[in-house]
């Protein structure tokens, strides 16, 4: 629970009584959430991720329906939810229970345990609805490189496995020398330093990238774009580096490349869909597996500045039975 102080927000474990849950059709029993960029912001405090007080944070969860006042679903159902406001203005998923609307819910994938569709979670739906910004911009495998940067994170490392099993040439960007091997036994052709990716103030870099997926924004965004191959589409989900964007016309229009934005949080239902779909048959489930730490709700406090700072390789799950 985060509750607002004078010095900010604070956040901490407690009992709650199921009766004050917010507003909602469907009564959710959380097996599994997970710890996402934005959480970390939410937890520690750091943005103003947190709309109203207090708040339960986690913009994802996984669970079995204990009652539902909604006809589509029923007690029982194995379900998931990423977004909607979960964990900014509703009371989210790191929680033993949570209460929701109906239309946020999907089915839980059938390829996937409710603790492997955490270890995806936002972080890796978002690298699906990257992937397939590229696919419907008309990158295929063919084109030459694409590039993902936060390389060692969420987002990033998601994004590695699906473009690799998808027989693109990946080349994975991270700010860890140490992350070498992992990040090419995710699929990974080649590795290298964010120095690779230099903002310079020039409108226009060489030509290198046919596709890229950033989640760092600023000036690695602006040095992506610039450095675009006439026709690359970049997908940019996020704001590691910032958010601004020091970037000029002439990519746009001297290389007619696309800029596509992804937002996973209020992003249509039936691309939702389409996205898990994609998921389950694109992505191994021993890697995601792999991929994944297992914590406590507590340790989802401390392991939140671990996060920001860059320190977590991977994905993170919240088991929430654990105290
Ligand atoms: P993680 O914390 O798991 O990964 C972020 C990674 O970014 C880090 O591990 C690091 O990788 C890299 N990074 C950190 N700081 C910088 C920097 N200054 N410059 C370049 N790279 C940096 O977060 P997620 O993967 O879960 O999320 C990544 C971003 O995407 C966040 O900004 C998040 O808010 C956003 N996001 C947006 C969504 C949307 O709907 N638009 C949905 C999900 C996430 P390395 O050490 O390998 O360089």
């Amino acid at each position: 629970m985060i509750d607002k102080t004078r010095a900010g927000s604070r956040a901490s474990v407690r009992s709650i009584d199921p009766a004050d849950l917010p507003e909602g059709e469907i009564t959710v029993r959380v097996d599994y959430s997970s710890l996402n960029y934005k959480d970390a912001l939410a937890i520690t405090g750091r943005g103003p991720v947190v709309r109203r007080f207090p708040m339960i944070p986690g913009i994802d969860l996984a669970g079995e329906i204990l009652a539902s006042d909604d006809p589509v679903h029923r007690p029982g159902d194995q379900v998931i939810a990423n977004g909607w406001g979960l964990g900014e203005e509703h009371w989210g998923g790191l929680s033993q229970m949570a209460r929701v609307h109906g239309k946020w819910l999907l089915p839980r994938p059938r390829g996937f345990s409710a603790r492997q569709c955490m270890g995806i979670g936002t972080a890796g739906y978002t690298a699906m609805l990257c992937v397939m910004a590229l696919e419907k911009g008309g990158v295929t495998p063919g084109d030459g490189d694409i590039v993902v940067t936060g390389a060692g994170g969420g987002v990033g490392g998601i994004a590695i496995a699906l473009l690799a099993r998808l027989g693109y040439r990946v080349v994975a960007v991270t700010g860890r020398d140490s992350l070498t091997d992992y990040l090419r036994g995710l699929g990974a052709a080649e590795v290298v330093g964010r120095s690779a990716l230099t903002y310079t103030p020039r409108p226009l870099q060489s030509a290198r990238w046919s596709g890229a997926i950033d989640v760092a924004g600023g000036k690695v965004l602006a040095a992506l774009c610039a450095s675009m191959r006439p026709g690359g589409v970049v997908a940019a989900c996020g704001l590691a580096a910032g958010m601004d964007l020091p970037l000029t016309v002439a990519p746009f229009i001297l290389r007619g490349i696309t800029l596509r934005g992804i937002d996973s949080v209020m992003c249509p239902r039936e691309q939702r869909m389409a996205a898990w779909a994609r998921l389950e048959r694109d992505l191994d489930p021993a890697l995601v597996d792999s991929i994944c730490a297992e914590i406590t709700l507590k340790q989802a406090i401390t392991t939140s500045p671990q996060l920001l700072a860059g320190n977590i390789r991977g994905r993170i799950v919240v088991n929430t039975r654990e105290g």
